[in-house]
């Protein structure tokens, strides 16, 4: 049984395929678990790349949860953003946003203690068997944006093929602006509306919890569609754009952008997940809104269903 891709779709599947007893590899191109929930260090402080924060109000997500703020690895942050808009800025309430010190990363990571993930290792090909990369698997799951897994699937796997086609995504650049010092005013997290670069823009400090005179600020799809061959190029930019929006004289000592190809889904699939009868799987945020929340249940519900498969088949 292979799991390809271990952020937290790829890791709650694999999870659930563990405590049914199956042994399960996890293969993770990259050289670290944690896909979309990306932090980063920037002079040994981690900010936050890929999802903001994360929200809860699925009880079998507030579980999980649980256990990372039991391990101190995570906070409520807030529930109070601004909104920036042509009205100018207002507060506005919502959902609990949780936030973690060391970086969303370290919630996967932690979530994927028991498992064997095998990093730096690309799947290149999932074929009908299935066989991937040439070698038979009783069944694959690809948790991952559809135009990744598209990028593997044979198009003789025709019902997996069909309904990574029927996904669509949106791009964004996340920029991380280092500052001499804090001088914003007091908010936790921004909406931007209507503006040509920016959709939000958050305080990494205040998020982390250390004060840190460090924003992340996301783009709008539009924005990140024109500079994806070059996105460090948008840096100044984005610069400039959050300077403008936070009446800030001083310029940020720092500026990194991260480009997001498949950010979001825009329109994704039936149900939390996909199953099919040549034994291939799909799950993520496709199935559900953009959310860390729906990708956890998608793989989770996932890695049910192929237990149960594989434990009926077994008889
Ligand atoms: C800029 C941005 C802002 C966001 N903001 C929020 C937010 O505020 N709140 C929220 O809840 N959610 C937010 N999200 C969404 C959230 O990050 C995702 O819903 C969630 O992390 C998706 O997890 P996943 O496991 O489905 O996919 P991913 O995290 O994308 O995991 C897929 C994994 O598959 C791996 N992979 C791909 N191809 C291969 C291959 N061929 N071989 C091996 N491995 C492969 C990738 O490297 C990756 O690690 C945001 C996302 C972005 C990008």
């Amino acid at each position: 049984m292979v799991v390809v891709g271990a952020g937290i779709a790829g890791v709650a599947c694999a999870t659930e395929l563990v405590r049914a007893g199956l042994p399960v590899e996890v293969r993770e191109r990259a050289r670290v678990t944690g896909g979309r929930m990306a932090s980063r260090r920037f002079d040994g402080r981690p900010a936050d790349l890929g999802a903001a924060y994360f929200t809860v109000d699925d009880p079998g997500f507030a579980t999980v949860v649980q256990g990372w703020r039991a391990a101190g690895l995570v906070r409520e942050w807030t529930d109070t953003f601004v909104a920036y808009g042509p009205d100018g800025r207002r507060e506005t309430a919502g959902p609990t946003r949780w936030a973690a010190p060391r970086g969303l990363r370290s919630l996967v990571e932690h979530l994927a203690g028991g498992l064997t993930v095998a990093h730096n290792r690309l799947v290149m090909t999932v074929e009908p068997g299935p066989r991937v990369d040439g070698r038979a698997a009783e069944a694959v799951v690809l948790a991952m944006p559809g135009p990744q897994a598209a990028l593997l699937l044979d198009p003789a796997l025709a019902v997996a093929t069909r309904a990574v086609a029927a996904q669509r995504w949106s791009s964004a650049l996340a920029g991380v602006l280092r500052f001499p010092a804090r001088r914003w005013p007091d908010f936790g997290g921004a909406f931007v509306n209507g503006h040509p670069v920016l959709g939000l823009v958050c305080d990494d400090g205040d998020r982390r919890g250390d004060g840190a005179p460090v924003l992340v600020a996301h783009t709008t799809p539009e924005f990140a569609a024109g500079h994806l061959r070059q996105p460090a190029a948008a840096g100044p930019a984005i610069e400039r754009a959050v300077r403008d929006l936070l009446g800030l004289r001083e310029p940020a000592e720092l500026t990194h952008v991260h480009r997001w190809t498949y950010a979001k889904p825009t329109a994704g699939g039936n149900g939390t997940y996909h199953l099919d009868d040549d034994g291939i799987g799909l799950a993520g945020d496709a199935f559900g809104r953009p959310r860390v929340q729906s990708a956890w249940r998608s793989g989770r519900d996932l890695g049910r269903a192929v237990a149960a498969r594989l434990l009926a088949g077994r008889g």
